[in-house]
């Protein structure tokens, strides 16, 4: 009985992939075009996969987890070799590793990244020295400077209360964090952030830029708005950032301790030319003619006198995303003797191309009611006649 279950569980399983499967293939001609701002289909086969990755895994109070494939590796508790005094000239740091950790020497000044740092998906675990000293600011201060220049509050806020601003995981001197989730002194806390630096260009902001920050897996920053590099005592200013610059860790007196460090850069943004989200017309135009071209280049591989439908179809893709006069006028060339051919074939090979018919059906249906073809397209009325002559509606 029990397999009996099993097996049934398994064919409905089956079942709803197969439903899943024909009703959203993301076959051409399915979802809405393009339009003025978004270069991509709806559901659109074209549009690049995302880039595999093999996760990570979680770090433990014990054991740094793993980074994911992906990750540029800053810190793993072998070396400093990513690491530099932030000093002028490359000056060796005086922080030290102990025990697979690495540690602030006091008094010996902030550490940076070797690495030049943009747009990132960062994680860094720290702890706060296990025996208490000092209050407010004083206990366990460090701080993680994305690009150098925006400070996110590194701080043993365990039971010690200071300026909510100022607070672990603030964007020092801009924006406290949404709750305090620290553990106690001497034991891990997992910061990830998300950065997105300031954009301008001739002096216009694009984009000011924001940060996300979880620690111990509690949102502190929601997409927090950058008003500029963070300061002490001093309100920021929202300005030009570079592209990339070094990350920076805080001397601020106290031998906090880092591990696991790690960053994964980040897709470009539309404003600098990434082409997911809404764009601008000009980049919608340009990147659906370069889509457009691709798509022809691919047609033509697919030529064959005998099978004409696969480039023929191909084609009239490419119309989707770009108006063209020569490749609109080929279609209509292919697809009318396409058409001829079937109306030429005896009654009982007619029906094997019943198939083929439908799917051009269904392409001239989708080209004429977005206007990617005029609805007066001969070869749709040409195909609408024949499928009905011969009752293939259904
Ligand atoms: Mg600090």
């Amino acid at each position: 009985m029990k397999v009996f279950a099993a097996l049934a569980a398994i064919g409905a399983a089956f079942a709803l992939t197969a439903g899943y499967a024909a009703g959203s293939t993301g076959e051409p001609f399915y979802g809405d075009p393009p339009n003025d701002h978004h270069p991509w289909a709806i559901h659109d086969q074209n549009r690049p996969q995302p880039k595999l990755v093999t996760p990570g895994t979680f770090s433990t109070p014990e054991q740094p987890g793993k980074p994911p494939s992906d990750a540029i590796i800053l810190f793993d508790g072998k070396d400093l070799s990513h690491w530099e005094a932030d000093k002028p000239g490359n000056v060796e740091t005086k922080w030290v590793i102990k025990d697979g950790v690495m540690e602030c020497t006091t008094g010996s000044g902030y550490v940076r990244t070797k690495d030049q740092i943009g747009d990132c998906q960062l994680h860094v675990e720290w702890a706060a020295p296990k025996d208490v000293k000092g209050d407010s600011q004083g206990r366990g201060n460090s701080g993680i400077f994305l690009e150098g220049a925006v400070e996110i509050q590194v701080l043993d806020n365990y039971k010690n209360e200071t300026y909510a601003d100022g607070f672990a995981g603030s964007v020092y001197g801009v924006s406290p964090p949404a709750a305090n989730p620290l553990n106690a002194p001497g034991q891990w806390q997992v910061v990830d952030i998300v950065f997105r630096r300031p954009i301008f260009k001739d002096g216009k902001c694009l984009d000011p830029g924001y940060v996300t920050v979880f620690i111990n897996g509690v949102l502190m920053q929601d997409h927090t708005q950058l008003e500029g590099g963070t300061g002490h005592k001093s309100r920021s200013k929202p300005g030009a950032f570079p592209d990339k610059g070094p990350l920076k860790l805080q001397d601020h007196g106290n031998p906090v301790r880092y591990r696991n460090i790690w960053y994964r850069e980040l897709p470009l943004r539309a404003v600098e030319g990434g082409t997911d989200g809404p764009l601008s017309a000009e980049a919608t135009l340009a990147k659906r003619k370069e889509i457009a071209a691709t798509i022809r280049q691919s047609a033509a591989k697919l030529a064959d006198p005998a099978n004409p439908l696969p480039e023929l179809l191909r084609l009239a893709e490419s119309l989707v995303y770009e108006a063209d006069a020569a490749t609109a006028q080929k279609v209509e060339q292919m697809a009318t003797q396409y058409l001829d051919s079937v109306k030429k074939l005896p009654a009982d090979k007619l029906g094997s191309k019943k198939d083929d018919v439908k799917h051009l059906n269904s392409a001239l249906q989708y080209c004429t009611k977005f206007n990617i073809l005029p609805a007066t397209f001969a070869p749709k009325a040409e195909v609408e006649k024949i499928i009905k002559e011969q009752h293939w509606e259904k």
